[in-house]
Parts: C-alpha cells; sequence; structure tokens
C-alpha cells in the first residue's frame, strides 16, 4: 500500500510547484541563519533572492564531507540549540564523524520516510519487525524503529549482533518483516539454515528492509530465498536523515526517493555540471524541510541514475538504479575501475558460491596485485585444488569480461570470510601504506 499518496503521487508539475515553494524557503533560512552558508552564497555572488524556482538550484554552492567536518560538531545548525532533540552522527572511519542533528519535525520527517518505504509491504498493526541494524549514533536502528511505529507495527529492537537469540526470537515472537544491512540479513539466514533449533518454514517473516551498504540483484534472490521473504532497497545517509531517503516498492524496480523532502539531481563528478536524464552520475541533495540541519546540494558520492517515468506501482516520484558504489569505494587496479559490487554480481550468478568476497589490493615490483577471497557452499567445498578449479576457472573468466582486472581467486573454507554485523568491509588496499 501507498503511505502518503498525496506526496507519493503528487503529479510531477505540482512536485516541481512544491520543491520550489521549499527550496525558497530552504535557502532563505541557510543564507540567514548559517554563516557557512551565507559566506559560501556571498564567494559566489549569489543572493537568496535570486533563487526563484527549483530550476535555479545550480547556482547554488555544493556541500561536502569535509565541509561537514570543518563544521564540526554544530556548525550547520539553523535553530537555536535548545530546539533539538536528537543527536546522531555517521561511522567516520577517520577523524571527526559527521554529526546530524534533529528537531521533534525532522525526527517526524524522517520516520514518515521509513514508514512508506514499510508501508509497500503493508507493514502495519499485528507486524512484528525485527530491527537487525546497530542502535546507537549510526541512523539504523533508531530510524527504522521511528519508521516502524509510524506504521502502527510492534518493534523488537534486538539490534545488530548475538545472532544465535536473534533467530530464535525472530521464530518465538514470529517476527514478520526484517530490518538491518544485507550483509547481516545473509549472516542471519545463514544461522538460521545451520541451525537445528530453528526453522525457516516455522518462521512467519515475509519482508526485509536492507540498506545501509550496496547490494546487487544477485544477493536479493539469495536472501528471498534464504528467508522466504520479499526484500526492499532501503537507501538514505545521515546527512539527510538516515535510512528512508527512499526505498522500492512492490515492483522492485528502481528505489523511490521522497522527492518533497530531498530534491536530488546527478551531476558529473569531475565537471559537476548536471548529466543528461538517465545518466550515470553522482547523486546529490538539497534538503527541502530540514529545520535543524537544512543541506544545500549535498554530494553524496554515491553513483547512480534517476528515471523520471511513472511507475508501476502508482508512484510519480523518482527512481534511483542500485547504488554502484561510493565514489570512494572504486579502487583503481591495473588503471581499471572497478567497484566491490560488480565482483558480488559476478559471484552470485553462480549458485555454488557464497555472496562473501574479501578484495585485497597491492602493490608488487610495480604491479598492482588483485586477490580475491571467495567461499563455495559448505556441500561444494573441498581443499583438493584440482576440484577448486572447476569453480575458479568459470568465476575467473566471468569477473575478466565483466570487470576487465584478472584476479587471483583464493578458495576459502566455510566461514573463511568474516561476516559482518553492520556494513561489510570488502576491501583491503594495502597500496594506500606504501606511497
Ligand atoms: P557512513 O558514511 O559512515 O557509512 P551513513 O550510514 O550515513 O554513514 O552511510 C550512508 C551511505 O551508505 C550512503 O551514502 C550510501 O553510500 C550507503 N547506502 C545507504 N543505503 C544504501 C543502499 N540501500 N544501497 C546502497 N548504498 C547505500
Ligand atoms: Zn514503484
Amino acid at each position: 500500500m501507498i503511505h502518503n499518496p498525496k506526496y507519493e503521487c503528487m503529479s510531477r508539475e505540482d512536485m516541481r510547484k512544491l520543491q520550489s515553494e521549499r527550496l525558497i524557503k530552504t535557502v532563505k533560512i541557510c543564507y540567514e541563519k548559517v554563516p557557512f552558508y551565507q559566506k559560501k552564497m556571498d564567494d559566489m555572488g549569489v543572493k537568496p533572492e535570486d533563487i526563484k524556482s527549483i530550476d535555479d538550484i545550480n547556482k547554488l554552492p555544493f556541500t561536502t564531507k569535509t565541509d561537514l567536518r570543518d563544521e564540526y560538531p554544530f556548525g550547520l545548525e539553523a535553530v537555536p540549540h535548545s530546539e533539538i532533540r536528537r543527536i546522531h552522527a555517521s561511522s567516520g572511519t577517520t577523524g571527526k564523524p559527521v554529526v546530524a542533528t534533529y528537531t521533534e519535525n525532522d525526527l517526524a520527517m524522517w520516520a514518515e520516510g521509513v514508514a512508506r518505504v514499510m508501508a509497500v509491504a503493508n507493514i502495519g498493526p499485528g507486524d512484528t519487525i525485527q530491527i537487525s541494524y546497530g542502535y546507537g549514533l549510526f541512523t539504523g536502528g533508531l530510524g527504522a524503529h521511528d519508521g516502524a511505529a509510524v506504521r502502527g507495527a510492534i518493534q523488537l529492537p534486538t539490534s545488530a549482533g548475538n545472532t544465535e537469540k536473534q533467530i530464535m526470537l525472530m521464530q518465538d515472537f514470529g517476527a514478520t518483516a526484517l530490518a538491518c544491512t544485507p550483509s547481516y540479513a545473509m549472516r542471519l539466514a545463514e544461522a538460521i539454515h545451520d541451525s537445528k533449533i530453528v526453522s525457516v518454514h516455522q518462521m512467519k517473516l515475509r519482508a526485509g528492509f536492507f540498506g545501509a551498504e550496496p547490494w546487487t540483484e544477485g544477493m536479493r534472490k539469495e536472501l528471498e530465498r534464504k528467508l522466504q521473504i520479499k526484500a526492499y532497497d532501503i537507501y538514505g545517509l545521515t546527512e539527510m536523515c538516515g535510512p528512508g531517503v527512499g526505498g522500492e516498492c512492490e515492483c522492485q524496480n528502481g528505489t523511490h526517493l521522497w522527492e518533497d523532502m530531498f530534491f536530488p539531481e546527478i551531476i558529473n563528478p569531475d565537471t559537476l555540471k548536471p548529466c543528461e536524464p538517465g545518466e550515470f552520475g553522482e547523486l546529490v541533495f538539497t534538503s527541502l524541510c530540514k529545520e535543524a540541519m537544512p543541506i544545500l546540494r549535498y554530494r553524496t558520492r554515491d553513483l547512480t541514475r534517476l528515471r523520471y517515468e511513472k511507475c508501476k506501482c502508482g508512484r510519480t516520484a523518482v527512481r534511483m538504479d542500485r547504488i554502484l558504489g561510493r565514489s570512494d569505494d572504486m579502487i583503481i587496479i591495473r588503471g581499471v575501475n572497478v567497484f566491490p559490487s560488480q565482483i558480488e554480481t559476478c559471484l552470485t550468478e553462480f549458485p555454488a558460491f557464497q555472496p562473501y568476497y574479501f578484495i585485497t589490493v597491492d602493490r608488487i615490483y610495480n604491479e598492482d596485485t588483485f586477490d580475491l577471497d571467495v567461499e563455495l557452499k559448505s556441500q561444494f567445498f573441498s581443499a583438493d585444488p584440482q576440484d577448486q578449479m572447476k569453480f575458479i576457472k568459470p568465476l575467473y573468466d566471468r569477473i575478466v569480461s565483466m570487470v576487465g582486472v584478472k584476479p587471483n581467486i583464493h578458495i576459502l573454507p566455510p566461514y573463511g570470510i568474516e561476516r559482518s554485523m553492520g556494513k561489510a568491509k570488502h576491501v583491503n588496499d594495502k597500496r594506500n601504506f606504501r606511497a
């Protein structure tokens, strides 16, 4: 079902009007309340009055992750700090984390975004949503939690980890939906299959809302089969709110973005110019109703494309293709751009392989090395190199044809690759330490 048809199915024309009104308001607030934006706009010679409609968006400055770090912790706030009701922060693997603060209305808007995604699977009263995203500063746990509350569903806040107990509760409490990262969903699926105590056939699970990291169509099929569910993508980022900036509908053909809240653009990351409709590029968002920390043209680094045709589900909200990866996740091996998600796509084409992998890149004697650890499903595993070769060869050929670089493939024993509870780490680029 559609949670909020007024916005999700608004005509394109009315949507542009709404976006224009909201953009004008947002820009005015940014200019008047946030010295950072006032300076950026002054430097570019742009005044709030120059923004007359959404068509003027490209007159505005971009915001980057570095800007957010420089303004750490509360430099981008546009309201008195006493109006803040919650603070989150993204993992920030290096240096200071990126902070997000929320007013009461911001929290409500965020929860609505998540609720719209959960509504696609008719989640409502009587449904129990097991929330296995981490609770804490990370936006996943509490984001899914508040969205489930808006739908009137039962929230089961298991957080990530303690996998054995998770699957026991999943069965005993009759969870009907699961929200977590796709990699943790895979870990849970595996634990259910290995378990002698629980069985997927005694479970009531019917839907999964997976996001916070890139995943592939192959992974979806695997999760749907293993968990006997329909698996939906949920997308988001801390800088906008957290998960729930958009989500897939029942057609599972692109992730609808909630454009009444976040205006999406696709730009060429090198020229910073807008891409042609349908062209791949970097996703950029401008928040249209955020109060605590409005953001102009935030460069997500996520690479994707947008499609504006109306969806069969009835929603008019623009659809985004699966995120290919973040531009900062891309690895250049022997001059070729490689996205970890391409490896996942190849792997999931072969039923004998698990969808787990780990890439190690190094430079030895001035030459890039590309090692790929993979796992076979336990029934196919053999330590005999000759047996292994039967599986390695077709995978090798597929990777060479898809990615264009020759990997050195190693088959590890079952569970040889570390399982993740949150966002999976897929790459160790040792060249970074060998400058
Ligand atoms: P961090 O930057 O520390 O990872 P976030 O949790 O805010 O913090 O991560 C947001 C990023 O996670 C997005 O910009 C995107 O790269 C990735 N992401 C979130 N949801 C999805 C999804 N459904 N598919 C692909 N990538 C996603
Ligand atoms: Zn749709």
